[in-house]
């Protein structure tokens, strides 16, 4: 019944071929993962064998040479189909700072090496423990010792870790101290996580969903100066450049869980029969799904509006960090209209609600803080004073 008026026939095949991949992936897949904080290994293999992960580096570098909007088609099929992105989707844009700003012996080394699945590029260590959403604060530093940097410091909430085999790193490498402009001074290095071994620990920290999440300490980490990216202190504009290719594939998976919230809730109304009907035909039912399903569609097409503006290569920083905040209030919108169209049985793990509900929290909080992004829209957009 769904229109697909805004995706090519190309597209609708994409859609469909991962919605095929995922259906070897049923519910009991992620129940299970998720009963056990397991990491999907089954799922992300499949998805990299068949190239998915993969579409967004140029065929010149062994990828598909895809478009954000491909991306997102594939990243929105797999969490309507009830499974994750997560556990992947940085595989498919952290190159991108490689891309855009590494060297072309950095792209010829890394990129056919990350198309054919043969390392994995997963991590991506920004946070840290005192600086939070104030990044320019972060105090990882690399201090350069001859053709190599020497990393100490802490990151948190650095996901995927320990399913990486490079980790691309924030770290300062002048003092926020010593610089004239706070986002100066800031590096983004490329670390081979093989290679590093004892020098960074970590500590797991077991989160509501499946989402392998760690504390990293570094102590001594030496990191060749060939492996950093781009000019040394203007980290920040590098990192910022890709995100808003994060929001976007962010802002499509929770899209994803959205329908899928409505696609199980609306049929659940059509079957459940409570005082001789289904409790469809009730509009304390109904309303609130149907309002959820057009919240969802206005978000997606801010979100195809941001990925086309990306592939005709402008930075669409607004309706980016727009398709994030829509897509995540709408889809907790329709996560609580699910949770209350299954009464009882939205808390029982077997009907799969409670899982998602929890798992839709999340976006309204990370990557980015929709409070950071409504900020960002009253000074860069409107030009309000900062809060900050
Ligand atoms: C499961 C998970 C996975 C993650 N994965 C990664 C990862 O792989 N790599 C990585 O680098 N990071 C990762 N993060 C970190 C994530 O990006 C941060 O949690 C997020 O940016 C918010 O930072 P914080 O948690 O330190 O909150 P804080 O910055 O401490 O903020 C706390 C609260 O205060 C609000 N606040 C703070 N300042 C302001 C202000 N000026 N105006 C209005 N409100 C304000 C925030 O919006 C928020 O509600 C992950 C986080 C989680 C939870």
């Amino acid at each position: 019944m769904e229109m697909h008026a805004e995706l090519t026939p190309e597209q609708v095949a994409i859609k469909e071929a991962v919605a095929e991949l995922c259906a070897d992936f049923p519910d009991e897949y992620w129940r299970e993962r998720d009963a056990k904080l397991e990491y999907p290994q089954e799922f992300v293999d499949a998805l990299a064998e068949a190239g998915w992960l993969s579409v967004l580096i140029p065929e010149e570098y062994g990828g598909g040479g895809g478009t954000v909007a491909d991306a997102s088609i594939i990243l929105e099929a797999i969490n309507r189909s009830g499974g994750s992105g997560v556990p992947a989707h940085a595989q498919m844009y952290t190159m991108g700072t490689v891309l855009r700003h590494g060297s072309e012996e950095q792209k010829q080394r890394l990129l056919p090496r990350i198309a054919s699945n043969d390392i994995r590029l997963q991590a991506f260590g920004v946070t840290e423990p005192d600086a939070g959403s104030d990044t320019t604060r972060i105090r990882t530093f690399a201090a350069r010792d001859g053709d190599e940097y020497v990393v100490n410091g802490s990151k948190i909430w650095t996901s995927r870790f320990q399913h990486s085999d490079y980790m691309l790193l924030l770290c300062r490498t002048t003092r926020y101290e010593d610089v004239e402009k706070k986002t100066d001074g800031l590096s983004v290095l490329l670390v081979d996580l093989r290679e590093a071994g004892d020098s960074i620990k970590f500590r797991q920290i077991r989160t509501m969903t499946s989402h392998e999440t760690n504390e990293l300490f570094f102590e001594d980490v030496r990191v060749p100066v060939s492996n950093r990216i781009g000019e040394e202190g203007k980290g920040f504009r590098y990192i910022l450049s890709g995100m808003n290719v994060e929001r976007i594939l962010v802002a499509s998976e929770v899209l994803g869980d959205g329908f899928w919230f409505v696609d199980r809730a609306s049929a659940y109304a059509r079957e459940r029969v409570v005082f001789g009907r289904p409790i469809g035909m009730n509009q304390g039912v109904q309303f609130p799904l149907a309002q959820a399903y057009a919240q969802l569609h206005a978000a997606s097409l801010v979100r195809w509006q941001a990925a086309a503006l990306f592939d005709s290569g402008k930075q669409p920083g607004f309706e980016a960090n727009s398709a994030k905040l829509l897509a995540s209030q709408a889809t907790w919108a329709a996560a609580n209209a699910a949770m209350d169209t299954f009464g009882g049985y939205g808390v029982a793990e077997e009907f799969d609600i409670e899982r998602k509900f929890r798992e839709a929290r999340l976006p309204l909080i990370a990557p980015v803080n929709n409070n950071l992004i409504l900020a960002y829209i009253g000074h860069q957009v409107l030009g309000m004073p900062k809060s900050y």
